[in-house]
């Protein structure tokens, strides 16, 4: 079993942390009753609760990997058809009590292939109140052999009384790279793999998606705008050119204001993630990338002086704000283009004075 462990969750891309605090728990044989995974949508966190699932039940040789994934169990929880993986999730818009009532009930049972019932509320934040309360008991004394996992993005979405009783296993954003090996797993061409991954806010969830392709020409459109100084030089012209692709159109018609609301929201972080980046990249920190951004072009950016990739970061993050409270996408789209092409243009206007006058000095 130690060596097993060993070479456990190799389909598992990055995550190493998470990894391996599970590796110990199952080494030593003390995973908990009571799990709360948290990290971005699209982050894998289902695909690690799956992997764990099959760990607990897996019947493969001494030799083979935990899980094997190609033994009874294992084949059947990659299929959703094994009697002890039971997936609870949101009847219309909320988990309630009645299902909280059916989980604990089926808990009580044994397992029906004589290894761990593993139980899994996903997402854990659809969970009323009253279904939170109610589930306590359970995640207190799983009764022997069954683990809960809770699937959330934030351990705050849950009550504390629920959060502290569960052992939290975090899940961050994978980088670009990570990303692009998650793709290629899944037989999406290198090239395809590049495009899409490059946006995706280090999720391989999202990456996949039929939005991907689309939000990451939007993106490096909008990015190399901001860098370039067209959007500060020509503001109305670069609105023009994005707010179609983020689905605003004039007029009647359009795509649903949830859709526009979600692409222009993703839009805005991986702006931000460019600039984070360039602030990175400017310190010299060797911290992988988030963004999609070459390194030319976080050069380009990383010459802003002091203050100005800070104050872009700043408008981002209040229009994101703006996104939330339900501001018209149309006006937070101006408003990126804007704020944040003014920030970066301003800093590309300090930058060419100081050449100048270096290089009088120079000459
Ligand atoms: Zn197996």
């Amino acid at each position: 079993m130690i060596g097993r462990v060993r070479s456990s969750f190799t389909r598992v891309i990055g995550h190493e942390g998470a990894k391996s605090a599970l590796r110990n728990a199952l080494a030593a044989g003390r995973l908990a009753g009571a799990l709360l995974v948290c990290g971005p949508e699209g982050a894998g966190r289902r695909t690690l609760v799956r992997e764990v699932a099959k760990a607990l039940n897996c019947r493969g040789g001494a030799d083979a990997p935990l899980p094997c994934g190609a033994c009874g169990p294992c084949g059947r929880i990659e299929r959703g058809t094994a009697g002890d993986y039971v997936r609870v999730e949101p009847d219309g818009q909320s988990i309630g009590i009645a299902q909280v009532q059916g989980l604990l009930e089926e808990m009580a049972l044994a397992p029906v292939e004589g290894g761990t019932r593993v139980f899994v509320v996903a997402p854990a934040g659809a969970l009323t109140e009253e279904a939170q309360n109610a589930l306590l008991k359970g995640l207190e004394e799983p009764p022997g052999r069954s683990v809960v996992v809770l699937v959330a993005t934030r351990e705050d979405e849950l009550l504390p009384t629920v959060a502290s009783r569960c052992r939290v296993v975090r899940l961050s954003e994978l980088s670009t790279d990570e990303v692009v090996a998650v793709l290629a797993r899944e037989g999406i061409d290198p090239a395809e793999a590049a495009e899409r991954a490059r946006w995706c806010a280090g999720s391989p969830g999202r990456a996949l998606s039929d939005e991907a392709l689309a939000l990451a020409r939007l993106a490096s459109d909008a990015v190399e705008a901001l860098a370039s100084g067209a959007a500060y030089a020509d503001p109305l012209g670069t609105v023009d050119r994005l707010a179609p692709q983020v689905g605003i159109t004039k007029g009647e018609g359009g795509v649903d204001a949830q859709v526009k609301r979600a692409r222009l929201g993703a839009l805005l972080r991986a702006i931000g993630r460019t600039l984070r980046d360039a602030l990175v990249h400017r310190e010299g920190a060797a911290r992988r990338r988030l963004s999609g951004a070459s390194p030319e072009l976080l050069a380009r950016l990383a010459h802003a002086p002091a203050g100005r990739l800070e104050d872009a970061i700043d408008h981002l993050v209040r229009l994101e704000e703006e996104l939330e409270q339900s501001v018209n996408p149309a006006l937070v789209l101006e408003g990126m283009v804007l704020d944040v092409g003014a920030s970066l243009a301003s800093a590309r206007a300090e930058r060419t004075m100081t050449t100048v006058s270096g290089g009088r000095r120079g000459g």
